[in-house]
């Protein structure tokens, strides 16, 4: 086996295996975030529930192991699992998307996913129950149910189709944007410079953070909760007083960093060819 060989498997392998934490599987309080949009993960891996009177949209599935915890949270809010009408992703990892053919076992949620993300969301790899894609989706799209409407926004790099959902809600008579964030993250083994396999990666990380920063966002969240420190939020918002959440300005202060930050490795990699990302 070449060394380059052994590279590119790295990098394949690598993102799957990244970023793994304690938090990943421990269970969390769901909670209401703001209006009819709530929280239903586990302590990191976020899980969003919208609900209408038609019927819910959850918007990731996490790992297999993870979905009773998600089950519980829906029942434990008041309401019914079984009444999941569309199910997205925030992009094809197995962190977010691996339980999502089991929902639509489980419920006869119709699944709708960017279109660069339909081949993994629908391979066989192991520990992916099998999953139908229902909808293809394109940048821009809009996922409507029971007067609740999500704009499905491509935010490519992490994944060739990761996807940013955006939505607004009202709430204290103010209308509010949300953000809920695909991954501007580079994992571990990721390849920025001579990519066989996604030649363009640098430049779609380049072209998602110029759509981030063009989004007004008020609600600031993301596939992992420890993008906008959702457990610290949490624990602002039991104490009481204003919607932690709302938080333009750490929004703002994430994406700029994670820009530098991408931007750095970026430059790393083109001075060391071959030389895949070790850490985000
Ligand atoms: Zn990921």
């Amino acid at each position: 086996m070449t060394r380059l060989r052994i590279l590119s498997l790295f990098a394949f392998a690598a993102p799957l295996l990244a970023q793994g934490n304690a938090d990943w599987h421990t269970a969390f309080p769901a909670f209401k975030i703001a209006a009819n949009l709530y929280y239903v993960g586990t302590a990191d891996l976020a899980v969003y529930l919208i609900h209408t009177p038609s019927g819910n949209i959850l918007i990731n599935s996490d790992f297999e192991q993870d979905l009773p915890m998600i089950r519980a949270s829906i029942e434990k809010l008041g309401f019914r699992y079984k009444d999941t009408k569309i199910v997205l992703i925030s992009h094809a990892h197995g962190d977010h998307d691996a339980a999502v053919g089991v929902i639509q076992r489980e419920t006869d949620a119709k699944l709708m996913v960017m279109d660069a993300d339909v081949p993994d969301e629908e391979s066989q790899a192991p520990g992916r129950p099998a999953a139908h894609v229902d909808r293809i989706l394109r940048d821009q799209d809009s996922v409507e149910l029971g007067g609740s409407k999500l704009t499905a926004r491509l935010t490519p790099g992490h994944t060739k189709g990761c996807t940013t959902w955006t939505m607004k809600v009202q709430e204290g008579g103010r209308t509010l944007d949300v953000v809920i964030v695909g991954s501007p993250n580079v994992n571990p083994g990721y390849v920025l410079v001579g990519n066989t396999k996604y030649p363009q990666i640098a430049n779609d990380y380049v072209k998602t953070f110029a759509v981030l920063k063009s989004l007004p966002c008020d609600v600031f969240l993301g596939a992992h909760g420890a993008y906008f420190s959702m457990k610290a939020k949490y624990e602002k918002m039991k104490a009481g007083g204003a919607n932690a959440f709302i938080d333009p300005e750490g929004y703002r202060a994430y994406i700029t960093e994670r820009e530098s930050s991408f931007r750095n490795e970026w430059e790393r990699q083109k001075q060391n060819p071959g030389s895949p990302a070790r850490r985000n």
